[in-house]
C-alpha cells in the first residue's frame, strides 16, 4: 500500500511508498487533513499501487505538483 499527501494550500501531491517514512508514521487525521477524507487542507489517500496514485494525480489534480518522495 501507497499514500498520497494531497496537500491543498501548496498544492502538492507527495507519494510515499517506505512505511518506514516518518511523514507515514506521523500522519494522522488533523483538524484540517483527513485519512480518506477530503478537509480543508486536503487529504491522504491510500492506493494499492503507486501507478494508481499517479493516474489519480493526472486525473484530478494536473495543476498540483507531484513529489515521489520516497
Ligand atoms: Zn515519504
Amino acid at each position: 500500500m501507497v499514500w498520497l499527501n494531497v496537500d491543498k494550500p501548496t498544492k502538492k501531491c507527495t507519494l510515499h511508498m517506505n512505511e518506514s517514512c516518518t511523514y507515514l508514521q506521523k500522519k494522522s487525521e488533523t483538524l484540517n487533513k483527513g485519512i480518506g477524507n477530503l478537509k480543508r487542507d486536503g487529504e491522504w489517500l491510500s492506493f494499492s499501487d503507486p501507478k494508481l496514485a499517479k493516474l489519480y494525480h493526472q486525473s484530478n489534480l494536473p495543476e498540483y505538483e507531484f513529489i515521489d518522495h520516497c
